[in-house]
């Protein structure tokens, strides 16, 4: 059986968390989303090789005959492009990640035959049209990533944000006290994202859109305004990154 969450469905759009295939061994816990508008379909972050056959497979049985028209990367890490060559050449898809990784992807293996349709996203973002659906593709520079990009469904109200909110070790799918859940992501957001400056803005950038879920590339999705809100509001407030790193010595 299938444990895959369908986050949103109204019978033409569809928001699907597949089911976690990479979960267990030493690869970090890692979603792969679905949307899929009118038949189309965007796969975000769609991860690497241990997970590519299924996540493949998982994603053409969602599509029911549809096409798959883009790869999101949101950025360059291997959880989240190892595999972009393979979903190059099996699908018609187009890849979209930041101008500044278009040349470093390639590094992972990009056939010569599909690296055109490796496409880069300018520093301030653009809109994707998935069959009519305008996803708008907001940047979240040095969140964690230099090159970095969330993606806003206006028709289902979730924000993909990727690195952002990633959640190390509860094994649960949706935050239900925000409290209980800081102690899972505070490491990581303190060592892995750069600093308060670049939450802020992207607080003030997330304040102005509609949202209902926000849903992380790593562990729990946040459902509901207050439970958005309060995730908005502990980013806004975040000392990471070098506003908190200590002056090292040299090792010894
Ligand atoms: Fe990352």
């Amino acid at each position: 059986m299938s444990a895959d969450d369908i986050l949103f469905d109204s019978g033409d759009h569809r928001n699907i968390l597949l089911e976690d295939f990479a979960s267990g061994g030493t690869a970090v816990q890692a979603n792969q989303h679905l949307i899929i508008h009118h038949g189309a379909g965007m796969i975000l972050d769609p991860g690497g090789h241990k997970v590519y056959n299924r996540v493949l497979s998982a994603t053409m049985d969602h599509l029911r005959g549809g096409n798959l028209r883009y790869l999101f990367l949101s950025h360059q890490d291997p959880d989240i492009v190892a595999a972009a060559n393979g979903w190059l050449m099996t699908t018609d898809a187009d890849a979209y990640c930041s101008t500044l990784w278009l040349r470093f992807i390639p590094h992972f293996g990009i056939d010569r035959l599909v690296e055109k349709r490796l496409i880069g996203i300018p520093d301030e973002g653009m809109v994707l049209d998935l069959a009519g659906c305008r996803l708008l593709i907001i940047p979240a520079h040095f969140l964690h990533s230099p090159g970095n990009f969330h993606v806003y469904d206006p028709i289902s109200k979730i924000l993909y944000s990727g690195d952002l909110g990633a959640s190390i070790g509860p094994e649960i799918r949706e935050v239900v006290d925000f409290d209980a859940h800081i102690p899972f992501m505070a490491g990581f957001h303190r060592r892995y994202m750069s600093g308060n400056r670049a939450l802020r803005i992207w607080a003030s950038l997330a304040r102005q859109l509609d949202i209902e879920t926000i849903a992380p590339q790593h562990g729990a999705v946040f459902r509901g305004k207050p439970m958005v809100e309060r995730f908005i509001s502990w980013c806004e407030g975040l000392e990471v990154g070098v506003d908190v790193m200590p002056a090292y010595g040299l090792p010894h």
